[in-house]
């Protein structure tokens, strides 16, 4: 049997036909136009799947199940998708529009939760008792698994990692609080923490990286100027660095996962990233003559949703 693991963003939706051992066959893509009526996009996530299984040799009938990765919240009872900000999504009957072009069983979730599923799977966190998967990129993400299960919460909303409060007087977040943790983990912190030192450092690397355009600035010019030894990018990245040892202190006090691995575009920032988390959350962990969370970088990359979701819907049709 075959699974058919679907990743749908705010920029494309990716179908993968996925092995029973979680290996990669074959994937399409297709565009999502956000705007558009939630049929229509659906209507192509089952054409783009479609034609994926033709291109493989593979029959509907060989799909066991199909799992899907959302930006958002989904009602894994009903096939709702129950609210989902990048798609502009609210109570889309997901399972039940995708059925009526590819009818096999549907299983739907968040999609920083099925990334980590498939890390905690066959990435650093596999065999481990618990992870907690972050994706750091725009916003913040996060995916829990629990004893081999991804772990939503009662309400399907249990790893919102990034809209844990920070600070009470913050940044103004795009869910609508102030001090969100995302406003200071995320690239998109990096970023504006850059442009700002930039502007006040007009002698620093990191001005004369974006050529006196701090709009031109992303986390990934900022982390290169810090490895080049750039003062002013090597203290917002030491600042960020503390900002996301804070996160991952919280995340420890409260839930003490066997492993956290780090993923999304900050996480490309690789061992330069990985050090610096690892000496600076010495300073922050509690209980310091135990050990605490192995922090490790994510494997599977852009592949994660993908095959994550594929695995949960292997896991949710065999249970069922
Ligand atoms: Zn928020």
């Amino acid at each position: 049997m075959i699974y058919l693991g679907i990743d749908v963003g705010g920029t494309s939706i990716k179908v993968g036909v996925i092995d029973g051992s979680g290996n990669l066959l074959i994937q399409g893509e297709a565009p999502t136009l956000v705007g558009r009526p939630f049929s229509e996009i659906i209507r192509d996530m089952g054409a783009c799947a479609l034609d994926v299984l033709e291109r493989g040799g593979y029959a509907v009938s060989d799909v066991a199940a199909i799992g899907v990765g959302v930006p958002g919240v989904a009602d894994q009872q009903t096939g709702m998708v129950v609210f989902c900000t990048n798609l502009g999504w609210h109570n889309v009957p997901l399972r039940t529009e995708l059925q009526k072009h590819i009818d096999r069983p549907v299983f739907i979730d968040n999609d920083a939760t099925v990334a980590g599923y498939a890390e905690s799977v066959y990435g650093h966190g596999a065999g481990s008792h618990s992870s907690v998967f972050l994706t750091l990129g725009t916003g913040v993400g996060g995916g829990i698994v629990i004893g081999g299960r991804p772990w939503s919460g009662f309400h399907g909303v249990g790893s919102e990692i990034g809209h844990m409060p920070m600070d009470i007087e913050g940044e103004h977040c795009t869910c609508g609080n102030d001090g969100c943790l995302e406003r200071y983990c995320s690239a998109t912190a990096i970023i504006r923490m850059g442009r700002q030192a930039a502007l006040q450092h007009p002698d620093s690397a990191l001005y004369a990286a974006c050529g006196g355009n701090v709009d031109k600035i992303e986390a990934k010019t900022v982390i290169d100027c810090a490895k080049d030894g750039d003062d002013t990018a090597m203290k917002v990245f030491r600042r960020y660095v503390n900002y996301l040892c804070m996160a991952l202190d919280g995340i420890i006090v409260f839930l003490d996962p066997e492993v956290i691995i780090l993923g999304g575009g900050v996480s490309k920032a690789g061992n330069f990233l990985l050090n610096a988390v690892r000496e600076r959350l010495k300073d922050y962990i509690l209980f310091k003559d135990l050990p605490y969370s192995r922090v490790e970088i994510a494997r599977l990359g852009a592949n994660a949703g993908m095959i994550g979701a594929a695995m949960l819907g292997k896991k949710f049709v065999e249970e069922a």
